[in-house]
């Protein structure tokens, strides 16, 4: 058992900075958790009071049921990868995988065989000879790796490992990563800012923001049923739409005024804010790109739910095609085919598909 649990875990800094603020957690044996929010969230600090980096202001951390707020870095079965991985440039490849175990007190030929095993595991092997300081882009990453994984962590913690790293080598390092935890079964604690590589490695997501935590869940989870507006914002490139909304009630059924157009509620939003008592209050109400229609068919199917719009500009962002609309004072983005044919200054109808509707509250911003 090598899952992780914080206790009440914060970190005051002696300048009396905030790292991190009473955060309390699990995190199961074998899963792949993504520490993931804005740049001076409490990331690294967190990382780095699991790894034994940083002392702990408040609270316990367990590895494998073990506490080990007390024990030194190398006695908490973790290793760490930095996003500066430097190599011991004077070594081999070989060396640089043996060093952490050499230390560790591990005779020759378990060190042998852990190497050759990691470098395998790393498509590496070929490397093995080389002076590091020849091994240059995608396999200078794997040797780090590797150096870290040699060791069998029970948790292998990273702190932003890509976060310099562009475009296809990102991509090779991400793919490779996504496999390495699935040979390895090692827990893996990574740190990133970037809410789409969060999502595409995670098992788990753990948002947080201003040192607290703010959701964890599996990544269909916190994508599906965000616990306020910033998690929701948060996940999804193009974000989430985002508008002011008047709730009224019809025949016991919540509707709703948004940018000059009515609609209705799903049956189960439209529950929740009559039993809330929000009939006749504003809300804030969020729609993602992907939710927003301009098909007939759609058009028809959520005939309660038409929005009048003007094409604005057409952009791509991956594989999918994203157009800008005007409605009201808004600007929305929505999902659309390039075979609805929707030029730029085209006055439009959007159909929003009710049951994919978020709704928070207007002053706490939490999720209804
Ligand atoms: P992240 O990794 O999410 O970007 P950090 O953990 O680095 O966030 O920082 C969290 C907060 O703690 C920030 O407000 C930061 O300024 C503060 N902080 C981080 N390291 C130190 C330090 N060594 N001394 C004082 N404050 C720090
Ligand atoms: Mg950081």
């Amino acid at each position: 058992m090598a899952g992780l649990l914080l206790k009440n875990v914060a970190k005051l800094y002696p300048n009396g900075g905030v790292g991190v603020k009473d955060i309390s957690m699990e995190i199961a044996d074998g899963e792949f958790a993504v520490l993931a929010g804005p740049a001076g969230s409490g990331k690294s600090t967190l990382l780095r009071m699991i790894g034994g980096l940083e002392d702990i202001s408040q609270g316990d951390i367990y590895i494998g049921g073990v506490r080990v707020n007390d024990l030194e870095p190398r006695d908490r079965g973790v290793a760490m990868i930095f996003r500066n991985y430097i190599l011991y440039p004077q070594m081999t490849v070989y060396e640089n995988l043996a060093f952490g175990l050499r230390l560790s007190g591990c005779g020759k030929d378990e060190i042998h065989e852990r190497v050759t095993e990691t470098a395998k595991l790393l498509e590496i092997t070929e490397l093995l000879d080389l002076p590091s300081e020849q091994v240059t882009g995608i396999d200078r990453y794997k040797v780090a790796v590797g150096r870290a994984v040699a060791r069998k962590p029970k948790v292998l913690l990273m702190d932003d490992p890509m976060l310099c790293v562009d475009g296809e080598l990102r991509r090779e390092m991400r793919e490779g990563l996504a496999e390495l935890y699935r040979h390895l079964g090692v827990t893996v604690i990574y740190v990133t800012e970037d809410a789409g590589e969060a999502m595409a490695l995670g098992t788990r997501l753990v948002v947080i923001r201003d040192g607290a935590l703010e959701q964890t869940g599996t990544p269909e989870e916190v994508y599906e049923k965000p616990i306020n507006r910033f998690v929701a914002e948060y996940f999804g490139d193009p974000a989430i739409n985002v508008l002011e909304a008047m709730v009224g009630e019809e025949n016991g059924r919540a509707v709703l005024t948004v940018a000059g157009s009515h609609g209705v509620f799903s049956e189960e939003n439209s529950r929740r804010l009559l039993a809330a008592g929000y009939a006749g209050k504003e809300i804030t109400v969020g729609v993602r790109p992907e939710d927003i229609h301009c098909e007939p068919e759609c058009l028809e199917r959520f005939s309660d739910n038409l929005i009048d719009a003007c094409a604005d500009v057409y952009e791509t962002a991956g594989d999918a095609a994203y157009m800008s609309f005007r409605v009201g004072s808004y600007t929305m983005k929505a999902k659309v085919p390039q075979s609805a044919g929707i030029r730029p200054g085209d006055e439009v109808k959007l159909a929003v598909d009710p049951s994919r509707v978020y709704i928070f509250d207007k002053d706490t911003q939490k999720a209804i």
